[in-house]
């Protein structure tokens, strides 16, 4: 993998160049560092977050709160923001990550869902490979789409992400089909892992967490929502009120903290990607189907392992669990998540409770029995991780070598 690390350590170095560049641009202070109460009105801190994660994410306008809870808040705010009774909303990347088919009302219906508001859903499937089916979004796309969502990164789901060429070019279709459809990127857990953001390449809006890639395992929580400036401001409105938009709010959080992960993100993002690439060779060496494969071009920090059985899966789990640096005595176990249809398994020993930069994995329970890892703030730590729970399974005869 030398000649690989070698190839992330070169895009890391044009992220980090990036931000840099955003955090002087953005005139970034100590006395920005300071939280806000009560209203927050006035305050500089916030709007030069927001103009400093415009920057590092190459995008015209941001809004990053500690107040978006998660990656799907950040993204129904988008969806809610931009989309009226009556419009259409159409996912040209399959069904969406879990937790959105509940903000959309795919399946089944929770109050308030996009369905509840009179939305309408269609989706157009991936090709067999994963890969987007050009053809088929052309098609799909009428003049009642406002809003095409795009998803960057895999989810649950055994299928290749997409490259930000694939996502440039999924944009150049649509554009081609509708000039008024609003090009929207899912771009959770993608931040810093290639050289140009889904903005760079045409994409309208894009949104992601800060318990992911751009908290860089710092930020306590918190999301984004990045793009052009109308519709920045639209899902502005939606998170606060109409009339109040993104001019109110307290911190929340130490507002360093979300400066200083951003500032930080690319460099562990860069480990996570290498951790991510030993972790694939490491588990294939060991018998086990991965995916991406470790030389695979990378545009997420998830890597997939197929483990085949629900016992190896809690096993490997609990093991890794184990080897955490804190919560190392808890014994993980599948239960109900809110948004998530099949019971889920973690394992997360982390400082920021769920926080995936860090080091984390998690799998729902269900065939193909595949869990995701992610993370790991240094490629050296995910290798004491991943090889310790090996060592686990090896001693329980769950593998054989
Ligand atoms: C993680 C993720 C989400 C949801 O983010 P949460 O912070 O878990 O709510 C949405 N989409 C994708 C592709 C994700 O990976």
């Amino acid at each position: 993998l030398r000649e690989k690390y070698g190839e992330v350590e070169e895009i890391k170095k044009h992220n980090q160049s990036r931000v840099l560049r955003a955090f002087r641009q953005g005139g970034v202070k100590q006395y920005h560092f300071h939280a806000a109460t009560g209203y927050g009105y006035g305050d500089e801190g916030r709007q030069v977050l927001d103009r400093t994660f415009a920057g590092a994410l190459e995008a015209e306008d941001c809004l990053v709160r500690a107040g978006i809870v998660s990656g799907t808040h950040a993204v129904s705010l988008c969806y809610f923001g931009l989309l009226r009774p009556g419009d259409e909303l159409v996912s040209v990347t399959g069904k969406p990550y879990e937790t959105l088919e509940k903000v959309i009302g795919l399946d089944s219906y929770s109050p308030g869902c996009l369905r509840d508001w009179g939305i309408k859903y269609r989706q157009v499937e991936l090709t067999a490979e994963g890969k987007p089916d050009l053809g088929a979004i052309r098609q799909a796309i009428t003049p009642q789409t406002k809003v095409v969502s795009i998803q960057r990164s895999r989810g649950y789901a055994w299928r290749p992400s997409l490259a930000i060429d694939d996502i440039a070019d999924i944009i150049k279709a649509v554009k081609q089909a509708s000039a008024r459809a609003i090009c929207f990127v899912d771009n959770c857990y993608g931040e810093f892992v290639e050289e140009k953001e889904p903005v760079a390449v045409g994409a309208d809006l894009m949104a992601g967490s800060l318990l992911k890639n751009p908290g860089g395992t710092l930020a306590p929580s918190g999301g984004y929502i990045a793009g052009k400036a109308s519709l920045v401001e639209a899902c502005a409105a939606r998170f606060t009120a109409p009339g109040l938009g993104r001019d109110v709010g307290a911190s929340l959080c130490d507002p360093r903290i979300l400066f200083q992960g951003l500032f930080l993100a690319p460099i562990f993002v860069a480990e996570a990607v290498k951790a991510a690439m030993f972790i694939a060779a490491f588990m294939q060496a060991l018998g086990f189907e991965v995916s991406p494969g470790p030389q695979d071009k990378r545009t997420d920090i998830i890597q997939a392992v197929r483990l085949g059985s629900a016992e190896l899966m809690v096993s490997f789990m609990e093991a890794l669990q184990k080897a955490s640096p804190v919560d190392a005595h808890l014994i993980p176990e599948p239960a109900e998540l809110p948004g998530y249809e099949v019971p889920v398994i973690m394992a997360g020993g982390t400082f920021v409770a769920g926080a995936t930069l860090e080091f984390s994995a998690d799998a729902p329970v269900a065939p193909p029995y595949a869990v995701y890892i992610q993370g790991g703030v240094d490629k050296d730590y995910a290798r004491l991780m991943v090889v310790a729970a090996a060592e686990e399974l090896w001693a329980k005869r769950l593998i054989k070598l």
